[in-house]
């Protein structure tokens, strides 16, 4: 697939959350149709897809139809199990590419590639036995984090060590699921740098943006970050060294720590990222635009950042707060049409703008 995509080809999307359904909203936009498949029923991105598939990605007839009517496969989400991966691509060029996601999907994949490009991570250790997890606190110390190696999001499949004597709870947490230890680092802030590289290998990177987290979940981006011009530029680069290892293709999320001995990469995300909702009010074309344009092989567009922004998370009961945030000034609601509001769960964001300073 060299060509551009013309108006009127249909963008295959594996996931019906409500970034499928910004996705889809973007390549509405532009003239594109998107197919979204997704195992459960109500989902916030069928609500505005051209088409929607509800099945599950063990289902290889529904796989096989979705592949067929697509012109290219994207994903709104990294855990798609590989036997599904291995059918669709079969069929249909899926942006980003299998390695992108294979080594985001694991956490310990994910470490060994960013220090094989040279960049700077925190300490860590794979632990499965309790045997592992004695060594691995010998070496690294605390306090300290264990993670699951796979399936870990909002901070879920993690449990903190403070002391040794905390190492069997928190071993138990992961319920024998494969993890690893990671030193806790004393970050001044955390960072996020949304980039993207298009499918002749041009690469645009959004400001970086500054996160503040709640319980786990992302919960607010600032921008701009409280940076030096050199820790902006560094952010840039890093995101810029792992799009090109990478041979990406489509929008890359990049969370940083900013440490005095400089930034280190936490994780990296092969899609759209919450920490880059801000775009949608702040640049002239935000980050779902901007993946749409990658992955149908059309020019990148102008990411620069125009305003100040805040970008704040509604989450479970914040979605009783709409008909206030609605009447504000310099206030752009975006929500994700779902209609149960539990605990934890995204309903939706605002941005809020100001002159850019
Ligand atoms: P993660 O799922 O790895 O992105 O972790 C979720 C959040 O936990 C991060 O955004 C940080 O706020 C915090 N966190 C994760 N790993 C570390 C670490 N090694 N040191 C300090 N805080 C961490």
């Amino acid at each position: 697939m060299n060509e551009p995509l013309p108006t009127g080809a249909t963008i295959g999307i594996l996931g019906g959350g409500q970034l499928g359904r910004m996705l889809s909203v973007a390549a509405s936009r532009l003239g594109l149709r998107t197919h979204i498949y997704e195992p459960s029923t109500n989902a916030p991105a069928a609500d505005v897809a051209h088409h929607t598939t509800t099945a599950g990605y063990d289902d290889i007839d529904a796989l096989r139809a979705f592949a067929a009517s697509v012109d290219v496969i994207t994903y709104e989400f990294e855990n798609i199990p590989t036997a599904a991966l291995d059918l669709l691509e079969q069929m249909r060029p899926i942006r980003p590419n299998r390695r992108a996601l294979a080594t985001s999907q694991d956490r310990i994949a994910e470490k060994t590639f960013l220090t094989g490009i040279g960049l700077a991570i925190a300490p860590w250790a794979s632990v499965t036995t309790a045997a592992d997890l004695d060594k691995a606190l010998a070496q690294i110390g605390t306090p300290s984090i264990l993670k699951t190696t796979r399936m870990g999001y909002d901070g879920k499949g993690q449990a903190r060590i403070m002391s040794p004597a905390e190492a069997p709870t928190a071993l138990a947490v992961l319920q024998g699921a494969p993890a690893i230890l990671e030193g806790f680092i004393a970050f001044s802030r955390e960072v996020s740098v949304i980039a993207a590289r298009s499918a002749t290998g041009e690469v645009a990177a959004y400001d970086p943006g500054e996160n503040v987290h709640r319980d786990g979940i992302l919960h607010t981006t600032t921008l701009p970050a409280k940076l030096s011009p050199a820790q902006r530029t560094d952010a840039v680069l890093i995101a810029a060294r792992i799009l090109n290892a990478l041979d990406y293709v489509g929008v890359l999320g990049v969370e940083l720590f900013v440490t005095p001995q400089g930034l280190l990469v936490n994780e990296i995300a092969p899609r759209v990222h919450n920490s880059g909702h801000w775009t949608q009010n702040g640049c002239a074309v935000d980050q779902f635009e901007q993946h749409i344009r990658a992955v149908a092989g059309w020019p990148l567009g102008d990411g620069s950042r125009h305003a100040d922004v805040t970008m704040e998370n509604l989450i479970g009961d914040d979605i009783a707060r709409i008909q206030d945030l609605a009447r504000q000034p310099n206030t752009a609601l975006h929500l994700y049409g779902k209609s149960e509001a539990r605990p934890g769960r995204k309903m939706g964001h605002v941005n809020c703008i100001r002159p850019k300073t």
